[in-house]
This record gives structure tokens, C-alpha cells and sequence, in this order.
């Protein structure tokens, strides 16, 4: 379980290879359209490790004991300051937070890539209109 989350710089795009063909670039977009899936689960925010110190004042935790955790956060970012937090209690809460986090990150990678295509295409004035 430990390193499978990962917090994900969501406003960064991948920059993809648009040094191909027209022929290339609609083979890839017309792939691209036949993978396309939308997970129903499909879930944009990052999950985030956190180790605390609790309440108790003489609690190892305050005396160079471990801190207790990890505790997962679900974190979602809304507007510029404005960020949705909520800790994931159970196991199967993560879980679920997990899958649906990966399956929006596909989802926005494929868009990303078909939207580079797209861009490239119209930048050589050819029809975007079709696969
Ligand atoms: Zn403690």
C-alpha cells in the first residue's frame, strides 16, 4: 500500500511528441478515441499521507516517539484557496479513493493527448472534425 498514492500536479500537462505525420497523428487520435472510458467512479483530487501528534501531553508522540498514522486525506482542489479535505476512515475508503483518483488521471491524460493532437492538426489547417 505505501507509495501507491501520489500527489498529482493536475494543472500540468504532459507534453506529447507532435513531431509525426498528419497520417501518424490521426492513427494516435483514432486510437485514442477508441480507448476512451469513463470510469464511473472517476474522481479529480489527490490523496495525501499525513502522521500527527494527538491530544495526550505525555503520549510518546510529544516526546520523540512516532507520531501516529499515516491517516489519508482526500484532497480536492476547487478554486484558487478554496480546497474540499476529508480523512478516509476505513481501508476500503482508500481503496476506492485510490481507484477512482487513477481512473480520472487516465481519463485526463487521454484528453490531454487528444486535445495536443487536435491542436497540432488545426495548427496544419486539416479538419478536426473526424478521426
Ligand atoms: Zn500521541
Amino acid at each position: 500500500m505505501a507509495g501507491s498514492f501520489s500527489i498529482l500536479p493536475l494543472c500540468m500537462a504532459r507534453i506529447y511528441d507532435p513531431c509525426k505525420s498528419t497520417l501518424a497523428l490521426r492513427k494516435r487520435k483514432r486510437f485514442l478515441l477508441s480507448q476512451l472510458k469513463v470510469y464511473p467512479d472517476a474522481l479529480r483530487a489527490s490523496l495525501v499521507e499525513r502522521f500527527s501528534r494527538c491530544g495526550k501531553a505525555n503520549c510518546r508522540c510529544h516526546h520523540g516517539g512516532p507520531k501516529h498514522g499515516p491517516f489519508y486525506y482526500l484532497t480536492q482542489c476547487l478554486a484558487v484557496g478554496k480546497v474540499n479535505k476529508f480523512l478516509l476512515k476505513s481501508a476500503a475508503q482508500q481503496q476506492s479513493a485510490r481507484a477512482a483518483i487513477e481512473h480520472y488521471r487516465q481519463l485526463q491524460e487521454q484528453l490531454e493527448e487528444l486535445s495536443q493532437i487536435n491542436t497540432e492538426l488545426l495548427r496544419r489547417e486539416e479538419n478536426l472534425g473526424h478521426g
